[in-house]
């Protein structure tokens, strides 16, 4: 007997599960998601009603056929479909790579990723570019599959474009486990952000009046205590910890089709973590994505925590735009954009006054209401520590001095607004980096 772990996963896909605000049904764009503890001789069923009468491309690389790859082209045989099994010797989510996979897939109508992040992202962007469907057997936890984006780097840099959804993600919780123990943290660090997203977006919202979107941080409730009090039996791969990973980072991702755009999972902590990525150059630890959102989403949480629980509200200035300090920085080109990203959330004089006097006239009520959806820094902390990620800089194998500056400077990188603005305007984020490390 196998067992099924999709919970509210289950009731998104019937389309039974209903907006407890307005009783509305909520509908995804994917087909089939499927998470159970093993879904081993079922795999050719699962894909058949997404992709009958197409001729299938199963993508792995060396190591996930052997993981899954393998037993999924035998079910999709064994299921009468014909089938190609493409075992990317070098995969690579870059332009050149997106260009190899479509050639090497080109005589199929579909294809089947068996993969994590290089080959989802890589399958999703070259079928969305063939203009093909495609279905995914994850083999790590991760929040990309259910995403319509696609990760790819272009001229060296990382570019989250434009794809498409699959027809079906099938989780086979058994082989999901097996994972290396590095990629279930860094998956785990990822979305313990929602904390400190939601803070942001929910911030930027009540003062700037920008769109605000409560769905998935209800969806993601179900879950949240779980995936606290599990986080150390993941590391023994114990299967309701992974049941509980698996639909929180499938929520996660559902969130970007959700409200159509990333912020209810990457706010201030995400802006850090791209700070690393653009700028630590040589000194860039080669920590992964998720890895380098935990230790920031510390750092956010402590920041958040620490200016709403003043009994008074930060006294805004009208933001300081380092126009030179920013190129000197980034050079002319980044160093242009960054410009212009904080330019359109600065404060000039007379929107500082009035956000100060709205602050003034509304501290106590604004500041519970995000605290309502704000951790306790140290539940974070404790997590992490128990599930064995990185918690600090230092950790992560940064250099402090680099760290601050991430700190310091990663709100220069994009316009959302979030409490590292707060904390640069109000004059403290400088004092509050010098401690973080
Ligand atoms: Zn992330």
């Amino acid at each position: 007997m196998t067992k099924d772990y999709g919970g509210i996963i289950n009731e998104l896909v019937t389309g039974g599960w209903k907006h407890p605000h307005n009783g509305q049904k909520v509908t995804i764009n994917i087909r089939s998601i499927v998470i159970k503890d093993t879904i081993d001789g079922m795999e050719g069923q699962l894909i058949y009603p997404l992709h009958k009468n197409e001729k299938l491309g199963i993508v792995s690389d060396t190591f996930t056929h052997e993981a899954l790859g393998r037993r999924v082209a035998a079910a999709a045989r064994s299921e009468g479909f014909a089938i190609e099994e493409i075992i990317w010797k070098n995969p690579a989510a870059t332009e050149e790579g997106v260009a190899e996979l479509r050639h090497l897939s080109r005589h199929c109508d579909g294809l089947i990723a068996v993969g994590s992040g290089t080959i989802n992202d890589s399958v999703k962007y070259a079928t969305f570019l063939d203009k093909k469907q495609y279905s995914v057997f994850p083999t790590s936890p991760q929040t990309a599959y259910t995403t319509a984006t696609a990760s790819i780097l272009f001229g060296g840099f990382k570019k989250s474009l434009t794809a498409h959804p699959p027809q079906g993600v099938f989780f086979d919780l058994a082989a999901v486990s097996r994972c290396p123990i590095r990629l279930t943290r860094s998956a785990y660090a990822d979305v313990i952000c929602r904390t400190t997203a939601q803070v942001d977006w929910l911030l930027s919202h009540l003062l700037w009046g920008t769109a605000y979107r409560e769905l998935p941080y209800i969806l993601l409730a179900y879950d949240e205590d779980a995936l606290f009090d599990r986080a150390a039996a993941l590391e023994k791969a114990d299967m309701e910890a992974y049941g509980v990973l698996v639909r929180i980072c499938a929520i996660m991702g559902l969130g970007t089709c959700f409200t159509e755009t990333t912020h209810s999972g990457s706010m201030g902590e995400h802006m850090m973590s791209h700070y690393i990525d653009m700028f630590a150059g040589d000194a860039h630890p080669g920590t992964l994505h998720g890895e380098q959102v935990g230790v920031t989403t510390l750092t956010m949480s402590c920041l958040q925590n620490r200016i709403l629980d003043k009994p008074r509200p930060p006294i805004l200035a009208p933001t300081n735009i380092d126009a030179a300090g920013m190129v000197a920085r980034y050079g002319k080109e980044i160093g242009q954009n960054c410009i212009k990203q904080l330019e359109r959330k600065a404060l000039d004089r007379k929107k500082a006054d009035e956000f100060n006097l709205f602050l003034e006239e509304n501290w106590e009520g604004l500041s519970a209401r995000l605290r309502d959806v704000m951790l306790p820094s140290e539940r974070l902390w404790q997590a992490m520590a128990k599930i064995g990620a990185p918690k600090t800089a230092t950790e992560l194998g940064l250099s402090q001095d680099f760290y601050r500056e991430a700190v310091i400077h990663s709100r220069e990188i994009r316009d959302r607004y979030t409490m590292l603005d707060v904390a640069a305007d109000s004059g403290m984020l400088e004092a509050f980096a010098g401690k973080q490390g």
